[in-house]
């Protein structure tokens, strides 16, 4: 049996967190389905921020630092982020970008190596990786004597062999929306004498994750996607507590100190994950990413993570389907995993040809989501959409199939103005 308007409209009514919706800026005739990269402007976001600027720098000025808690910021928002990655409080710290906080937990993670296991020379990681943390990576292992060996998923376990010091993977793969087993995967790592980390960047606020029950070693993630921190917020990182006083990170700066104020010219690490701060935060850009995270306080009440997960997988299924009702004969394959243990939440639809400009038209016609290039062969062009449970709704995803079919059988993507490449895809 077919799935109608009706149904999605029943689902929506029935959904216990559709109230969730109402802490968003939704724009009129937009259904949005990129929150995996960047995530929607909460409603209280504007006025805080001007609140900050106005009020907190315009008045108050540098007495902020202490009287409007400026100054420890990052381990407040730590702490907010921490229940959603199965850390406890004083464990994450809010602050640089997944980039950066990457190279530091890396780094880290090399020097303990170095110590417990000096043989082994491999940095392993997924050759499907997202490029900017093979890129960190591949530095890393130059400066420090390393070789980084790349995988595909099934070659993962193999290349945990003896000389494998690290393995670094991101959890839910930016393409595909492949998800890896945390737990098992962390599990067998462990076992091979290896560390893991892991990035948490299409994970956090966005599937059910537990750092501290899968005894992960460091995990990095990002502000803006899910976490709804507005463009280039903050990332954060953790680090297993039984790691975190050992090893002071190669970005020790003067935040990291254990008394900053005391303007000593020798370092000496903040005990815990203090010290994986570098230099002065940026103050607008955090207060925006705590009305993001305030609104899972909210979801909290209502089921928490556990409930946005369940959500999410109705979502991403009822995507599949209409897909596969709606648009079949049009060339769409399914790239993301059907088994829910294995998938994050997008759905992302590969073919062969023309994926860029299918996609710009339902950009224009409001539906956005976006594209990622393939390499021709193994890896066909993506379209990717991405589906925040915390505002999405079911009827959003009806409308969405129903403008792909409209796109996709009028061929309106042959039109030149879709054809021609942006910067940013
Ligand atoms: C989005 C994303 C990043 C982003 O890194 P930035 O330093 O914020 O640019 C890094 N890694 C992964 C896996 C991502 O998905």
């Amino acid at each position: 049996m077919n799935t109608t308007l009706n149904h999605c409209r029943a689902l929506d009514a029935g959904d216990i967190l559709r109230a969730l919706r109402g802490h968003f800026e939704l724009p009129d005739g937009v259904i949005y389905l990129d929150g995996n990269s960047l995530g929607v402007l909460p409603k209280s976001a504007a006025a805080r921020v001007a609140d900050v600027v106005t009020r907190e720098w315009g008045q108050d000025l540098i007495r902020s630092w202490n009287s409007a808690g400026w100054f420890h910021l990052p381990q407040r928002l730590g702490d907010k982020i921490a229940p959603l990655v199965g850390a406890a409080a004083g464990e994450v710290v809010v602050t640089d970008s997944t980039s950066v906080n990457l190279y530091k937990v890396l780094s880290a993670a090399l020097s303990i190596a170095a110590e417990d296991a000096p043989g082994k020379k491999t940095v392993v990681s997924e050759r499907s990786n997202f490029p900017t943390d093979l890129y960190i990576a591949e530095g890393l292992c130059r400066e420090r004597g390393y070789q980084l060996l790349l995988v595909e998923p099934d070659g993962i376990l193999p290349a945990l062999n003896g000389d494998a010091a690290v393995l670094m993977l991101t959890h839910v793969n930016y393409r595909t929306g492949a998800m890896h087993d945390m737990l098992a995967v962390t599990a067998a790592a462990h076992a091979a004498g290896s560390l893991m980390v892991w990035d948490l960047a299409h994970s956090a606020g966005a599937v059910p994750v537990d750092l501290q029950g899968a005894k992960a070693d460091f995990a990095v993630g990002c502000g803006y996607k899910y976490l709804n921190g507005g463009p280039g917020a903050p990332a954060f990182v953790w680090v297993n507590p039984c790691h975190a006083d050992r090893f002071r990170q190669p970005l020790a700066g003067w935040w990291g100190h254990a008394a900053p104020f005391e303007f000593t010219p020798d370092y000496r690490p903040a005990p815990g994950i203090t010290r994986y701060l570098c230099g002065t935060q940026p103050i607008l850009s955090l207060a925006a990413l705590e009305c993001g995270l305030d609104v899972f306080g909210a979801a909290h009440a209502l089921g928490g993570m556990e409930a946005l997960r369940a959500k999410s997988l109705a979502l991403t299924d009822l995507f599949i389907a209409l897909v596969e009702e709606r648009c079949a004969g049009h060339g769409l394959g399914l790239a993301t995993p059907r088994d829910h243990a294995q998938r994050g939440s997008q759905v992302c639809l590969s073919r062969s040809e023309s994926a860029y400009a299918i996609i710009q038209a339902l950009i224009k016609r409001g539906v956005i989501g976006d594209f990622r290039a393939g390499d021709g062969a193994a890896q066909p062009d993506i379209l990717r959409f991405g589906f925040t449970p915390l505002y999405i709704g079911f009827e959003d995803v009806w409308h969405a199939v129903e403008h792909l079919k409209q796109v996709l059988e009028s061929g309106e993507w042959q039109q030149p103005e879709f054809n021609q490449k942006h910067a940013v895809t």
